[in-house]
């Protein structure tokens, strides 16, 4: 599993290859009405040849003057978990001028064999024949997912390569909140932040016949808008969603996402507290919290009244005031719900919030601890401690749940052997109460956070960690990490300038394996080791980049 550094605690998984995939963690947007938008189950003759989208529900195949490609560089099953990536295709679809269709990384590309041209899943029409292309990524290692889809259609990667005649690519999502230089060599333009904010402004771009000329006027004219060919290092501001554009809803589900079945909703946005190690954290991205009465309003919308489930979204979902409510709203509805962040101490106290989670058939207790210790927790001022933490495990064991998951960062900062003890004497202890399982994650400094310019722990001193984690805990607890080896390129990714962004194309033409990842690597560290942090002290040389929440 990839663990996000922050307190989304689900995840997709990483395909058995070990290629990378993606976090769940959403910038979302607006919801304007849909006219004509069908949400029933596509009829047979709609069918995009052997697509992946035959048992989806909420699927919108429109034609219009102006069509554009929305693209997720990851797999469908991905694809499909991201409400950003729903927000975006319901919001353009919206418009009676433009058709907005969906296209993902082809399967076989996490199977290391090269992808076949791309196609969108409603039409089958090739990517290279869109209008414009706009890209939602969300995760490092997706930037030579999103090079390997370009040119496995046709159209050159690099945007200083690409023909005059290939649709603009134009880059958003939650990505863009952290170092997005790397997106730089491959992008004609990069919405910064909260991409849902400049829907309005991408729709006015589109609808005038989008092209590479009008990017650069409008990012003349708009903030969070950055043009690499004319900005340089130099990147904008970031831009913040109003709340009164949430709850953000979903468009589509599917049994084939990586959720299931469900319909996503993210009601609040940001985060109240100040973790160190995240780029979700107040400084960045205070919270925004709709009043209970529109949530309410949305679940009773016709595409959440026919879902079964509803998933509930966001970074800090436990943390929005009126949620148990919400709760009580889906189960009062007859449905069940997921949902994506719990903080220990939110509910090891509270049976009325435990109770309601059960009801709404949740059943494994998934929280984040964040780090192996409570000192270590304390320094990243996490705000938890290990009561709240074996409180939650006690409440699960109350109410009958299947069990406690608990993701852990490994490798922050000044962490030491004594650290690592209590995390194994901690974990046993938590086994003793309910089945337990940890997922550890390598800890990967972050632009605009205060470790931006933190070490990251060696391969070597990683892998041989984790092994000893588990051989200590054994079989009373399940324990699963992520790969050391990808947790390096994010973070080279998440330290490295517009050449990282090359490496990322070379490494895709290559496969996309690590081997291919690291000579690449090892290549560009020959010509320029400084590139390994330029990300941090471009921020700091150029002050239109506001480094924020880095002190
Ligand atoms: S700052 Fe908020 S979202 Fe980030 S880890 Fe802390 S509690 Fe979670």
């Amino acid at each position: 599993m990839k663990v996000p550094q922050d307190c989304t605690t689900v995840s997709p998984g990483v395909p058995d290859n070990g290629s990378p995939t993606v976090i769940l963690r959403d910038t979302l947007g607006a919801q304007p009405a849909l006219p004509g938008a069908s949400l029933a189950r596509p009829r047979p003759t709609d069918r995009t040849p052997d697509g992946p989208i035959d048992r989806e529900v909420g699927t919108l195949r429109r034609r219009a003057p102006v069509e554009v490609a929305l693209v997720y560089p990851n797999t469908y099953r991905v694809a499909g978990s991201s409400l950003g990536f729903q927000v975006i295709y319901r919001a353009l679809n919206a418009d009676p001028g433009l058709a907005c269709h969906r296209a993902v990384l082809p399967e076989q590309a996490q199977t290391g064999q090269r992808p076949p041209p791309v196609r969108s899943l409603e039409f089958a029409k090739p990517l290279a024949d869109y209008d414009a292309i706009l890209v939602s990524i969300a995760y490092e290692l997706d930037v030579g997912n999103l090079a390997m889809l370009l040119e496995a259609s046709g159209i050159a990667a690099l945007a200083r390569d690409r023909a005059p005649t290939a649709p603009p690519v134009v880059v958003g999502g939650p990505l863009t909140t952290s170092n997005v230089l790397p997106i730089g060599p491959i992008a004609d333009l990069v919405v910064l932040g909260e991409a849902d904010e400049a829907i309005d402004t991408v729709r006015g771009w589109l609808t005038e016949q989008p092209s590479r000329a009008a990017l650069a006027q409008l990012a003349r004219d708009v903030p969070g808008m950055w043009v690499p060919a004319l900005h340089g290092d130099a990147v904008p501001g970031q831009l913040s969603v109003r709340g009164d554009r949430l709850p953000a809803l979903g468009q589509w589900r599917s049994p084939d996402a990586e959720f299931g079945d469900m319909m996503l909703l993210e009601a609040s946005r940001g985060c109240p507290r100040y973790c160190k190690f995240c780029v979700v954290r107040a400084p960045v991205a205070p919270m925004r919290e709709p009043e209970l009465d529109r949530v309410v309003q949305a679940l009773d919308r016709p595409e959440y009244a026919s879902a079964a489930r509803v998933g509930f979204v966001g970074a800090a979902v436990s943390d929005w005031g009126p949620i148990k409510g919400a709760l009580r709203a889906a189960i009062d509805r007859g449905k069940t719900f997921g949902i994506s962040s719990l903080r220990a101490d939110r509910l090891d106290e509270d049976d009325e919030f435990v109770d309601l989670l059960y009801a709404g058939g949740y059943r494994t207790m998934t929280v984040a601890s964040d780090a192996a210790s409570q000192r270590l927790r304390g320094k990243m001022a996490k705000g938890l401690r290990e009561r709240h933490l074996m409180g939650a495990a006690l409440q699960a064991r109350r109410v009958g749940m299947r069990g406690f998951k608990m993701y852990v960062i490994v490798g922050l900062p000044d962490e030491g052997d004594a650290d690592i003890a209590e995390l194994v004497d901690f974990s046993l202890r938590l086994s003793t109460v309910t089945r337990t399982a940890i997922t550890l994650s390598p800890f990967v400094p972050k632009l605009h956070t205060p470790l931006c310019d933190a070490p990251f722990e060696a391969e070597g001193s990683q892998s041989d960690k984790l092994r000893r984690i588990q051989a200590k805990l054994g079989r009373r607890v399940d324990v699963r990490f992520d790969s050391p080896k990808w947790a390096w390129i994010e973070y080279r990714l998440s330290q490295g300038g517009q050449a990282t962004g090359e490496v990322a194309v070379e490494a895709a033409r290559k496969g996309g394996a690590f081997a291919a990842w690291k000579a690449a690597f090892a290549e560009l560290d020959a010509r320029d080791p400084s590139e390994e942090r330029r990300a941090a002290a471009a921020a700091r040389s150029h002050s239109l980049w506001p480094v924020m929440g880095a002190r």
